[in-house]
């Protein structure tokens, strides 16, 4: 299996999972990433292809928030070890990849945004979801992948 860390030296600053926002219990659906170094290029984690009409996609469309702090989405259907997931890569600055496109590990879709409107810094928000459209924990992929899923340790 040939994969790719979704940004170079990344660090995972918020795990998938369940966490306290100001007090209220909420769930993050995927994982936030930052790159060690600043560079903010996104990459294609695995082979896939790009679905660019994210709402002709039925999987995808209901997990993609539409709230104005995602910024831009890129989805893209991979095939991992024979298994078909969608990932959704969000907070990018633009999404102008060719729809259908065929992408390899590595593959450079995008930047994701240097400003944001949360709480949190800008980052990559990384969410995975499986054949059905069910949103899945990552981190198991992740980490057979060799990719950091888990928060930094400072
Ligand atoms: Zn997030």
């Amino acid at each position: 299996m040939s994969m790719h860390t979704p940004v170079l030296d990344p660090v995972v600053t918020a795990p998938y999972g369940f966490r306290s926002d100001s007090g209220q219990k909420t769930f993050h659906n995927g994982i936030n990433f930052i790159s060690r170094s600043g560079d903010t290029r996104v990459f294609s984690i695995a082979r896939g292809r790009v679905i660019q009409d994210i709402d002709q996609c039925t999987p995808v469309m209901s997990h993609v928030q539409r709230s104005p702090w995602s910024g831009n989405v890129v989805a893209i259907e991979h095939e991992i070890d024979e298994r078909r997931y969608y990932a959704l890569y969000i907070h990018l600055l633009s999404t102008d990849i060719p729809d259908n496109l065929t992408v390899q590990p590595g593959f450079e879709l995008g930047r994701y945004a240097e400003q944001s409107a949360g709480m949190v810094g800008p980052h990559l928000h990384l969410t995975i979801l499986n054949e059905q459209g069910d949103v899945i924990d990552p981190t198991p992929l992740l980490v057979k992948s060799g990719i950091p899923a888990h928060p930094a340790v400072a």
